[in-house]
């Protein structure tokens, strides 16, 4: 069978002595596995689109559940994510995350474009590195059926407004009746509950516009990582990488 899609690599490994095996994000298969024969090779005709980044048009051919790569053609490799170790290691972040999002075998166009948005925007500096990153993770969030919703107490559904305590263990936001005392919470600052509900109600073009001074952006930051770490259930090492780097810098 054949397949036509369109694909980001978002891990590579290789496979024998000229062959990789790709992790893809598609948008009509979600996540996938694609083995490119011959493509360690310099004179490879897909050489470019079998690297980590790569967006392509892919035809792929489908025999009792294994896929290999038969065409493709690059759309853009983001490659200038290269050449910064900060944006690089984020752009793995941002893959790894993205993958954890998308459910093999099931239309994943949103989540595709997200990751998309989020490295063009990388790669551009479009934003503060810290606001790309922040926008991303709770967009995903979103995306992936858990939209940040702060705008009720998660305990007594009273309307909330002005600042507030977000409840890590229940992942709701609490009104100062019901935060328990030494409870583990995060305080929002009213600009940081604003910038998540544009972030979770903006449209992709929009959602990483937003201005906030530096302490708040650090609040919006430490509020994005924990909520996708609770929405994803798991920790992720590209994380620790990206905080690597950064510590490196
Ligand atoms: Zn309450």
């Amino acid at each position: 069978m054949r397949t036509k899609v369109k694909g980001l690599v978002v891990r590579e490994k290789p496979n024998g002595e000229n062959a990789k095996l790709l992790t893809v994000l598609t948008d009509v298969c979600g996540l996938i596995t694609v083995n490119a024969r011959g493509v360690r090779k310099i004179s490879a005709a897909y050489l470019k689109s079998a690297q980590l980044f790569a967006f392509s048009d892919m035809l792929l051919y489908e025999k009792n559940g294994f896929r290999t790569l038969t065409e493709a053609s690059l759309i853009t490799d983001f490659y200038a994510l290269r050449e910064d170790l900060g944006a690089y290691s984020l752009a793995c972040y941002v893959c790894e995350a993205a993958s954890a999002f998308a459910v093999p075998g099931e239309e994943s166009a949103g989540i595709l474009r997200l990751a998309l948005n989020t490295l063009y925007a990388l790669e551009n500096k479009s934003f503060p590195e810290e606001q790309i990153k922040a926008a991303f993770e709770l967009k995903l969030c979103a995306e992936g059926g858990f939209p940040p919703d702060i705008s009720v107490c998660g305990s007594c559904g009273e309307k909330l407004s002005g600042a507030r305590a977000f409840d890590l263990r229940s992942g709701t936001a609490l009104c100062g009746g019901c935060a328990p005392e030494g409870g583990e919470m995060l305080s929002l600052s009213e600009p940081v509950c604003r910038a998540a509900e544009h972030i979770a109600g903006a449209d992709m073009q929009k959602f990483m516009s937003f201005r906030l001074p530096g302490p708040d952006l650090r609040q919006l930051s430490g509020f994005a990582e924990r909520f996708l770490a609770l929405c994803a259930e798991r920790d992720f090492k590209t994380l620790k990488f990206y905080k690597n780097c950064k510590e490196l810098k």
